[in-house]
């Protein structure tokens, strides 16, 4: 049999403890591409370390690895690779599809922190790099549970930065170049970043490489069809207790229990969540959840 080409993927930022939120677009990635034969990688995206929490990248790799959630190839570490952004970004330059820029926040502020155009008061010593969005760059893509998405970035998001000026690469660069070399075919990720997504399309389009499928995974609810409550879902998942974890967010992707009923371990957990898991049965939006819940 060929190899199937789906390929997914888990990135968490390791800004801290895996939470439910974060576990579930962890399992929902990961039975999506292992419904389609697919492959699964984690990618720690730890580009950003002023936000970093010391040891929570180990933290979140022990995590999923107590809930039966491994990496089919070598975790990456985007702090590992310096060298495939800054090749990205030279072409972009060169190509005039990015540009050098000296505006800060305040020279911002007048346009609500869009920018357009250059509008610095002095130049910095290390200037951060922008995309060029032109006008009407109107962006739409298919979720494939969400449905049509549509962004004007040219006037939602302006040119938007690929460097930042204290020398750090952008989420939106790293992202797109990884998934790119990668070769994710399918990035499944929680809704919250649903707004995001118009604008590494944008980039794809600038670095001429493919845009997989996307599906953002709906945020999760309360029983009482609230928004869990920033401190409940910011709530570290128990590793001590997988199975009543898996449980709770296997119903949360709108799953029936009955599957899972029999088992008693992860990996016999896992393995009949495989074979009985229903993309069809997953929701845009969250599904109210009888129960508190687990940990
Ligand atoms: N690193 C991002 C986060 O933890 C996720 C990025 C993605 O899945 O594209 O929110």
């Amino acid at each position: 049999m060929p190899p199937s080409p789906y390929r997914g993927r888990f990135a968490p930022s390791p800004t801290g403890p895996l939470h439910l939120g974060s576990m579930l677009a962890a399992f929902g990635s990961w039975l999506l591409a292992r419904h389609a034969c697919g492959q699964w990688l984690i990618r720690i995206e730890d580009v950003d370390p002023p936000r970093e929490v010391p040891a929570a990248a180990e933290q979140q790799l022990a995590t999923l690895a107590a809930f039966g959630l491994h990496s089919d190839e070598p975790v990456q570490y985007q702090s590992h690779r310096h060298a495939p952004y800054r090749a990205a970004s030279e072409r972009l330059l060169a190509q005039d599809k990015a540009f050098h820029c000296h505006c800060s926040r305040a020279d911002l502020a007048g346009q609500h922190g869009i920018h357009r155009h250059c509008v610095s008061s002095q130049k910095r010593a290390q200037p951060a790099i922008r995309l060029r969005v032109p006008e009407g760059s109107h962006v739409t893509f298919d979720d494939a549970l969400q449905g049509p998405i549509a962004q004007d970035v040219d006037r939602d998001v302006g040119d938007f930065v690929l460097l930042r000026a204290d020398g750090y690469w952008a989420y939106q660069l790293a992202v797109v170049v990884d998934d790119a070399e990668q070769r994710i075919s399918h990035v499944v990720r929680g809704a919250d970043l649903v707004d995001s997504t118009p604008r590494q399309i944008l980039l794809q389009r600038a670095l001429g490489v493919p845009t997989p499928h996307y599906l953002h995974l709906p945020l999760l609810l309360g029983a009482d069809g609230q928004k869990l409550s920033k401190s409940l879902a910011a709530m570290p998942v128990d590793t001590d207790a997988p199975l009543p974890v898996l449980r709770w967010l296997w119903a949360a992707l709108g799953q029936p229990p009955a599957p899972l009923d029999a088992a008693v371990s992860v990996a016999e957990l896992l393995q009949h969540a495989v074979a009985g898991f229903d993309p069809g049965r997953l929701q845009k939006e969250s599904r109210s959840l009888a129960g508190s819940p687990p940990g």
